[in-house]
């Protein structure tokens, strides 16, 4: 059979993946998306692992036991007493899977309104720009693309002597489909899936103890935000524990046994249930054939340049298979990008205005450097912090954890960084990014209207503190 032509073949429908072949479509290419995923009833679930084991699902479950914790614990400061609350796990976990389903569909519907050829199947890129393809159902065939697009994503890394059996020792998958409330889990990583998926089921009564290399948390994060998360978390029952080296894990009498060392010796503890958690790594296995000429960094990550291209001419690769942050919304905005650049000669990405957000409660939120960025680069800076203490609508909301800082360059007042720790901190950092695109200075935070009383005066308050003329605060 001869191969099928397409202006472009994109591999992996992730948010970065699909994103692209959408606004290719949109931009009048011919565009051929291929994904792996099916749902279990067998159906296609593109979405990647964003939207079918990561970003939405974790989601879902942290609205829910979210509820669950403020009906127990917050609801009677504000005068509503509630007797007898109880959680059906089961449809927690059915709510979840019908969102995650309800999106597939959407995708599949989009996929079709912007006639998209759409393959249920493995890709595999071969030389010249051609791709295998092998659907689940259906004949095998070679598509070639005038350009192609690597989008495969990332799995988990996995650690020595612990081994995922998807029922008590669990990765991502496994963790958003426990049928019960474990009495004891244990997280090895306490990172960003770690800390979102351990605050889930302690909020709904799991007493969670988190297994933590390094010796500090989040280390990426400013360490004033990571230090205020730390009082937070211990506060809410997380039991973390910073330089512990887990060794092997092993299941006996439905129990997980782990073995650990930290500083002070040997140890090892028993859970009903153990995550594995410790990082991710590009999907670029079984991706490309041995001569398709992409090449791979020491990491495994393919190897691109600032624009997104490969080894090869015309062949892009973007999102958790590349450098750079592995968060969805970098994904789609790269992917974005190069479709514009190939089909009008510009496209616009900015790899250094990508917010973070981790949703625990309090959300962490931040963007640009952290303090400890600038003064490693000797960068002259400016500070304002400003508490949600100081906020009437933090207090009005029973929810005035945490405080906004900003950093300022010292001369000419550009924004260099925000970090947010507070309710709502995920929706906040994005006036912060939108002030940092448009290359603001703190000024511009200062003299523009925040509406009163919301969160975000505590953003407007920051900016003024940076120049120590905040008003509900001694400077
Ligand atoms: P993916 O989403 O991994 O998609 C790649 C797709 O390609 C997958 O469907 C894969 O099966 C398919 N594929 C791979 N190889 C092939 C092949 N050879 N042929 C066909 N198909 C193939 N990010 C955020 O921004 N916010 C969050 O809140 C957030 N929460 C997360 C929570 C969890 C638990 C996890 C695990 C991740 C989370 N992330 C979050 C990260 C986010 O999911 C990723 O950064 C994002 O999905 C990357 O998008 P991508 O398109 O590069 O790859
Ligand atoms: P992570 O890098 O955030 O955290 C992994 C943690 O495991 C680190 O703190 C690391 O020091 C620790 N670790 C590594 N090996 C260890 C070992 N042997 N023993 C004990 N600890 C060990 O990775 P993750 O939590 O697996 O998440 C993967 C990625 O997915 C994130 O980096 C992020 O890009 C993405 N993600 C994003 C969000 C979000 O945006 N809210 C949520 C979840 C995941």
């Amino acid at each position: 059979m001869a191969d099928k032509e397409f202006d472009l073949v994109v591999i992996g429908g992730g948010p970065g993946g699909y994103a692209a072949a959408i606004r290719a479509a949109q931009l009048d290419l011919k565009v051929l998306l291929i994904d792996d995923r099916q749902g279990d009833d067998g159906k296609p679930a593109p979405g990647g692992t964003c939207l079918n084991v990561g970003c939405v699902p974790s989601k879902a479950l942290l609205d829910s036991s979210k509820h669950y914790h403020h009906i127990r614990h917050d609801y009677s400061e504000h005068g509503i007493n509630v007797d007898d609350v109880s959680m059906d796990v089961g449809k927690m976990i059915e709510r979840k899977r019908s969102i995650v389903k309800q999106l597939n569909g959407g995708l599949m519907q989009l996929f079709k309104a912007n006639k998209i050829e759409f393959a249920n199947g493995r890709g595999k890129l071969l030389a010249e720009r051609r791709v295998e393809v092998r659907p689940h159902d259906g004949d095998s065939f070679t598509a070639v693309g005038k350009h192609v697009m690597l989008a495969a994503g990332s799995v988990p890394f996995t650690i020595p002597n612990v081994e995922i059996d998807g029922k008590f020792i669990v990765d991502n998958e496994g963790v958003l489909e426990f049928d019960a409330v474990p009495a004891r889990m244990g997280v090895i990583g306490a990172g960003v899936i770690g800390l979102e998926m351990g605050s889930v089921w302690s909020r709904l009564g799991a007493e969670v103890v988190l297994l933590e290399a390094m010796d500090e948390l989040l280390g990426v994060v400013d360490q004033d935000l990571s230090r205020a998360a730390a009082r937070e978390f211990k506060k809410q029952g997380l039991d973390i524990r910073l330089g512990a080296k887990v060794s092997a894990a092993e299941i006996s009498d439905n129990q997980v046994k782990v073995s650990y060392t930290d500083k002070n010796g040997d140890h090892s503890e028993s859970f009903d249930r153990l995550l594995v958690a410790v990082g991710r790594k590009a999907a670029s296995n079984g991706l490309l054939a041995e001569d398709s000429g992409v090449e791979l960094t020491d990491r495994g990550q393919v190897k691109v340049d600032e624009h997104c291209q490969t080894s090869v001419k015309n062949v892009w690769a973007i999102g958790d298979l590349v450098r750079g942050p592995m968060l969805a919304h970098k994904a789609s905005e790269e992917g974005i990008a190069v479709v514009e650049a190939l089909a009008t000669g510009y496209g616009h990405f900015n790899l250094d205005t990508i917010p973070w957000v981790i949703y625990t409660d309090p959300e962490i939120a931040w963007v640009g450097k952290t303090e400890k960025e600038l003064k490693d680069e000797g960068r002259e800076y400016r500070s304002g912090s400003f508490p949600f203490a100081a906020t009437g609508r933090g207090l009005a909301m029973g929810n005035a954890t945490g405080h906004v800082k900003i950093l300022a360059d010292a001369e000419d007042d550009s924004l260099l960084g925000v970090q947010i720790i507070g309710a709502n901190a995920s929706e906040l950092i994005a006036e912060c990014v939108v002030a940092m695109e448009f290359h603001g200075t703190s000024e511009d935070l200062a003299r523009i209207v925040h509406a009163h009383p919301t969160l975000s005066e505590a953003v407007h308050e920051a900016a003024l503190a940076v120049d120590k003329r905040a008003i509900h605060k001694a400077n």
